[in-house]
């Protein structure tokens, strides 16, 4: 039956008019960089500091680019769609990936199964009138800071739906066991919107392919959707670079900022939400970017984003950096509008672009989704941990006595290799590091501490005491 209906929809979906191949093109010098794109190509992913541009080029243009550079590489069919399954096969919509319906089920039975996920609640409805739902996960009192993970903006880009499958089915499961994963739910109210186009997402449903914007062909009526991620309202339309006007660019902007009903949705609920920051989930290439993409320059936070990508990357080594750096100016896309907007104070949010092969090419690799999906894990609790942070949770009040300003510093937090401390407002002191449990682990004393190779990754304390004074702060430890 299932084969059946592939066969008929091969037949019949317009999907197929898109059908593209990636093409890997080694890049030299910047100007042959931006020289790619001039030229007409759809960009998808890329490096300077690496040399590499991907684009997606029709299968009628495939030979002709091969034959302007030589040095090109064509990337596996698997890489730009999906390939139906055969009827041994025992995957669903869309491979190993999650498709709609599956999406569907995982979230409601994930709510069913545990008290500290709020079953899938509406905060819109798409283009195409499908419901627009977000999921929260908590077990914080009410009041308590908004965390926020996205993914399927654009509606080829699975492998970020992955990522945030894994992430909730981790904190639900670890919970009560794993320190940080209790630490994260005590303490953050974690919000994930699993598919924020599902338009998109349904008509690459099983195998459509490589759509990419939503589904609004009114304006006008030839073109294929609109970019969401160039669609939000910070500096949107700020340059014809970092987005196009053109309709039939896969970068068209819109008609105007928030134009879209899955933009608007998303945003007026985010701004009733106020998230601390969180991470709109991409594919690929294997980056990690921060704001401003519209005009490439610093936003007041630079060292705050500069240093926590930093630490969150040294797992999985993706490049850093703003995406004018990396790749190309963007504007009017989630990250700058989450940063800018002025509706709400600055939320700090990163665009990870997961490192799949391609859109679609670890369709058939439960391994590779696998280890994308713990890499970018460690970088959701690390986020997750620096936010908290930041906040004040994580930072114990020093107790006061005597007046006296007596407190302990961490030189960094989390930690993986070598706890730094100071500890000021008395000549001595006694340092002891405790465990969640309150037992006391090590008595270090001379300003670190390394921490002992078979530490379990948690939440740790350190503890001063002199006199009749005493000082403690939570850290983490994070390998
Ligand atoms: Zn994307």
């Amino acid at each position: 039956m299932r084969k059946m209906l592939v066969t008929a929809l091969l037949l019949t979906l317009p999907a197929l008019v898109n059908a593209g191949r990636l093409i890997r093109i080694p890049m030299n010098t910047d100007s042959d960089f931006t020289l790619v794109r001039d030229m007409g190509y759809e960009v998808t992913a890329g490096s300077r500091r690496d040399g590499w541009v991907d684009v997606m080029v029709n299968q009628r243009f495939v030979d002709e680019t091969l034959a302007r550079y030589p040095e090109a590489k064509l990337l596996p069919l698997e890489w730009s769609e999906l390939l139906p399954v055969s009827e041994t096969d025992s995957r669903n919509e869309m491979g190993y990936y999650y498709g709609p319906n599956e999406n569907a089920a995982f979230w409601a039975t994930l709510a069913a199964g545990s008290d500290m996920v709020d079953t899938p609640t509406s905060y819109g409805t798409s283009f195409q009138g499908r419901d627009l739902y977000f999921v929260r996960i908590t077990n914080a009192p009410a009041g308590a800071p908004a965390i926020l993970f996205t993914s399927l903006t654009h509606a080829r880009e699975p492998g970020g739906n992955s990522v945030l499958i894994d992430w909730a089915q981790w904190l639900t499961t670890e919970y009560g066991s794993d320190t940080m994963a209790t630490f994260i739910l005590n303490n953050a109210q974690i919000y994930i919107v699993p598919i924020v186009n599902p338009d998109g997402y349904e008509y690459n449903n099983p195998n459509g392919g490589n759509q990419r914007k939503n589904m609004n062909y009114t304006v006008p009526v030839a073109s294929s959707g609109i970019d969401l991620n160039r669609n939000y309202s910070f500096m949107w339309g700020y340059d014809d670079s970092g987005s196009s006007p053109d309709p039939y660019s896969e970068t068209y902007r819109g008609e105007s900022a928030l134009s879209e009903s899955e933009t608007l949705a998303e945003t007026q609920w985010i701004d009733s939400i106020q998230p601390l920051g969180g991470f709109h989930y991409h594919t690929y290439g294997g980056l990690l970017l921060y704001p401003y993409g519209y005009n490439n320059s610093p936003t007041p936070h630079q060292s705050t984003f500069q240093g926590w990508a930093a630490q969150m990357t040294e797992l999985n080594g993706y490049e850093y950096g703003r995406c004018g750096e990396i790749l190309y100016d963007v504007n009017g896309d989630a990250v700058d509008w989450s940063y800018g907007a002025s509706t709400h104070s600055p939320m700090l949010f990163y665009t990870p672009e997961v490192d799949d092969a391609g859109f679609w090419g670890s369709q058939n690799d439960t391994t590779a989704i696998v280890t994308n999906n713990a890499e970018c894990r460690y970088m959701n609790k690390l986020l997750c941990m620096n936010l908290l942070s930041m906040a004040g949770i994580g930072e114990e009040t020093s107790a006061q006595f005597d007046g006296a300003a007596f407190g302990i510093t961490l030189q960094s937090n989390p930690v993986s290799a070598v706890l730094g401390y100071t500890v000021t407002g008395a000549s001595s002191a006694s340092v002891s590091i405790l465990d969640v449990a309150g037992r006391v682990v090590a008595a270090p004393s001379d300003g670190s501490w390394v921490i002992p190779e078979n530490m379990q990754n948690g939440v740790y304390f350190i503890r001063a005491e002199s006199g009749n004074k005493a000082a403690t702060e939570r850290f983490t430890v994070l390998r």
